[in-house]
């Protein structure tokens, strides 16, 4: 069995690993005798002439349906699964138990550790669209005792307008000084959150 990466970063997924347990070929012909150029009669429209072709024993195509893809794809459109569905069903055929399936540790905190730096990067690239009176707001709630109630700048600011938090004037007025200074953190930390993530992604 052949296992195909997908990019650097994706391992093969559970489809992935279905799909290449099973001989497209062989599972179509369970359907529909398959000649030796690779065409049978279409199962899907229940066609009598061979209008079904099968590339590389990869995909499949019907001329007469307009139906075409992977196994899976197939799958849905013979018996007009969802893909849930039909990945239950796949499994079985190709004897893959998806209930003790589980994406290797690895796998999963990469994931992990994707989604949570996609989300620093929306949180304060969201910060920048902000005006700069909310961009302070927003930089101080979430730099102070604050930070654990919210988790978006937005929600930093709607929060101080519902719960009346008022920024400390003191500090507003230190934050304005240096107004520069915080759009250049923003971006300082955007841009921190991006290398983090393009590490991560070309990594492990
Ligand atoms: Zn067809």
């Amino acid at each position: 069995m052949h296992l195909h990466l997908k990019g650097t970063f994706m391992e093969p997924n559970l489809k992935e690993i279905i799909k290449n347990k099973i001989d497209l070929t062989r599972y179509i012909a369970k359907y529909s005798p398959v000649d030796s150029r690779g065409f049978a009669s279409c199962p899907i429209h229940k066609e009598t002439q061979a209008s079904l072709k099968i590339y590389d024993n990869k995909s499949w195509y019907c001329f007469g349906c307009l139906k075409g893809g992977d196994v899976f794809d197939f799958a849905m459109a013979l018996d007009n699964l969802d893909f849930k569905t039909a990945l239950i069903k796949l499994a079985y055929y190709a004897g893959v138990d998806i209930f003790s399936y589980k994406p290797t540790e690895s796998r999963f905190n990469k994931v992990n550790e994707v989604l949570k730096l996609n989300a620093e990067i929306k949180k304060w690239e969201l910060i920048l669209t902000l005006t700069q009176e909310q961009i302070l707001l927003a930089c101080d709630i979430m730099n102070t005792e604050y930070q654990a109630l919210t988790h978006t700048p937005i929600e930093a600011v709607d929060h101080s307008t519902y719960t009346k938090i008022h920024i400390n004037q003191q500090r507003f007025e230190e934050y304005n000084e240096q107004a520069d200074k915080v759009l250049d953190m923003i971006k300082a930390k955007l841009k921190d959150y991006q290398e983090q993530l393009n590490t991560v992604k070309r990594g492990k």
